[in-house]
């Protein structure tokens, strides 16, 4: 007579997540009891796992098998009975002494033989591998994941995670500046600093506003799934994702990093930008000494100061040395007074665009009436070959008249020539020292020091020093007149009072001319007053 126990079991651990719900197992096995005639005793509902032995109602199920209560037990799967090698060990042990005779479950065929036998025991350590696994197998499809190139995280920035598709696509906004993030980086100009800056400065945050730390910035800079790969627990697979650098902008923002980190030698040797742009009070040259501190937990901090050579035997120097951050600033503020304001610049172009219209139509005009002339002299020569092949005049006169002729048609020629190819040719360099100018501002305002020397070496040449840690601008020889180029006549302009401003440009209030002899070359007439820059009479500074 075969009589059961019906044994559902389900816990909350995660190795039954997948398994039926208790009721459902019960309805199903009842039902798979009725088909086949099974007889239930009872039904023991089991909430607890089967990891670990130690189940007090499956010991208790055991228990009254042995006192005879039953000798079968129907349930919905081997691993419902045991997932330890205890319980299956006991299950197989019953079978052995013939006091569990029968085993049923919907899900696996069992038959108590040796051969059944041994397959339980497999399956019950299987349901132990399983468990075992659990973890392992979290890891397994983690790793297939990371072979099919699906980035198992929280996208980079410049990236979004598409919920939907589950994907990892470009994230519009954010992709460009970090784009320009690594650009800027590249070039070797740029310190982390400055690259958190510029990325604060468009919205590339910590969320509470604040910038990001270098080692943040170090992060975005490193990573490898701006060009296409991904990181993963220590290992870089490729991607599905679309890359937004090359490879190669990767590989330069690696060789500026690597020239810089961990090698204090590097900081030491790397040329400091106002090198050369200064020289000491004394005449000597300015250089730089940059002096490293390296902390207990490994950090470096640097600092540049800019000192004089000392290298006169003559003089005893005694300058004082000048923090580089100091001279940075003193510097801009000097740049600041040769910045053009964007109004001005516009008022500027639109003058340029009108005298260049007009200068078309005036060299036009010029060109016509050399053609002309030309064309007229080509008509007299022929006339003169007439004449002289008529025998109307003779051959001494003919010569003379030809050479007369041909001499005047190359010298209009040539004219003709310096005319067309000297059209305007002010124009372009003009609206370019225009832009310039009107970019001092955010130069100023940048930290962008090679930039800042690049334009003061322009505007002053030779003519800074450095003298009790102030920036010193040669007067005598740069801001007196006659001014000395375009910038000091800028700056003139732009430091003189409205009232003065009205009585000087009285003549033309609109007329503005803003030509400097080395720019429009054919004024020389003012090269002995230097520059010439008038300001439109509405214009105000402020
Ligand atoms: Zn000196």
């Amino acid at each position: 007579m075969e009589k059961y126990f019906l044994y559902p079991r389900k816990s909350t651990d995660v190795e039954d997540k997948q398994v039926l719900s208790i009721e459902a197992q019960i309805v199903e096995l009842r039902k798979y009891a009725k088909d086949n005639g099974f007889e239930i005793v009872d039904t023991i509902i089991e909430k607890r796992s089967a990891k670990s032995p130690g189940r007090p109602k499956f010991n208790k199920m055991l228990e009254r098998i042995q006192n005879g209560e039953a000798n079968g037990i129907l349930a919905w799967h081997p691993d419902r009975l045991a997932r330890n090698s205890i319980d299956g060990g006991q299950i197989i042990y019953l079978l052995d002494q013939n006091i569990l005779q029968y085993l049923r479950f919907p899900m696996f065929r069992f038959e108590n033989t040796s051969q059944g036998k041994f397959v339980l025991s497999i399956m019950f350590s299987q349901s132990k591998y399983y468990v075992d696994n659990l973890s392992e197998n979290v890891k397994r499809g983690l790793r297939q994941k990371l072979r099919r190139g699906e980035y198992p995280g929280k996208a980079p920035i410049g990236y979004y995670n598409d919920l939907r598709t589950k994907t990892i696509k470009i994230d519009k906004k954010t992709a460009p500046i970090i784009v320009k993030a690594y650009e800027m980086f590249a070039t070797g100009n740029y310190k982390i600093a400055a690259i958190a800056d510029f990325l604060a400065e468009n919205g590339i945050k910590k969320k509470n506003g604040r910038t990001f730390y270098w080692t943040r910035v170090k992060n975005i800079l490193t990573n490898v799934f701006y060009y296409g790969h991904f990181a993963y627990g220590g290992e870089v697979y490729e991607g599905k994702h679309k890359a937004i650098i090359s490879k190669r902008l990767f590989d330069k923002v690696q060789a500026v990093m690597d020239k810089r980190s961990n090698n204090t030698k590097a900081i030491i040797k790397q040329p400091k930008p106002f090198c050369g742009l200064l020289k000491c009070s004394c005449s000597m040259s300015v250089t730089a000494t940059t002096k490293v501190k390296r902390q207990q937990n490994g950090n470096t901090h640097a600092w540049t100061y800019y000192h004089c050579t000392k290298k006169s035997k003559a003089v005893r120097c005694m300058e004082a040395p000048v923090r580089s951050e100091a001279l940075d600033a003193q510097l801009s503020a000097v740049l600041k007074e040769y910045q053009m304001p964007a109004s001005l610049a516009a008022g500027l172009c639109e003058l340029i665009g009108k005298d260049e219209k007009a200068e078309e139509a005036q060299t036009s005009k010029a060109s016509a009436s050399l053609r002309a002339e030309i064309a007229q002299l080509a008509g007299k020569q022929s006339i003169l070959l007439d004449s002289y092949l008529n025998q109307d005049i003779d051959r001494d006169i003919f010569t003379a008249k030809k050479a007369e002729i041909m001499s005047r048609k190359k010298t209009l020629e040539e004219k003709l020539e310096r005319t067309l190819s000297g059209q305007n040719a002010w124009v372009e360099p003009m609206r370019k020292w225009i832009a310039k100018a009107v970019s001092i501002r955010k130069i100023a305002e940048s930290g962008d020091l090679v930039a800042k020397k690049c334009v003061l070496a322009e505007i002053f040449g030779s003519n800074l020093f450095l003298k009790d840690k102030k920036v010193v601008i040669n007067d005598d020889k740069f801001l007196s007149p006659p001014l000395k180029n375009q910038w000091t006549a800028l700056r003139a302009a732009l430091a003189a009072p409205a009232s003065r401003r009205g009585i000087s440009f009285v003549e033309g209030p609109m007329r503005l001319e803003l030509m400097t002899p080395c720019l429009k070359g054919r004024c020389s007439n003012r090269l002995s007053y230097g520059p010439v820059v008038r300001l439109p009479s509405d214009y105000t500074t402020k």
